[in-house]
């Protein structure tokens, strides 16, 4: 398995505020903590995000699933 590293700033700015704020936690066991120094990377043809857990420092990974319809209002 290769991961394709990906420039994370090519992202739009308003998916990129979502992945760095909207994260789930393994380690916290919790949402929204946000990460920080993340990277944008492809493997097995998904494409992920890659930080630091804000309050744990612990590596969080989140499948970039780009999908803003479900009859809700994003939060932002
Ligand atoms: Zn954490």
């Amino acid at each position: 398995m290769v991961k394709e590293y990906l420039n994370f700033d090519d992202l739009d700015p308003i998916d990129k505020d979502w992945f760095i704020t909207e994260t789930w936690c393994d380690y916290c066991d919790k949402a929204d903590l946000g990460i920080m120094k993340p990277k944008l990377y492809r493997e097995n043809g998904k494409e992920f995000i890659e930080g630091k857990c804000h309050k744990c420092w612990n590596t969080v990974i989140t499948e970039v699933v780009i999908q803003h319809i479900k009859g809700e209002k994003p939060k932002w």
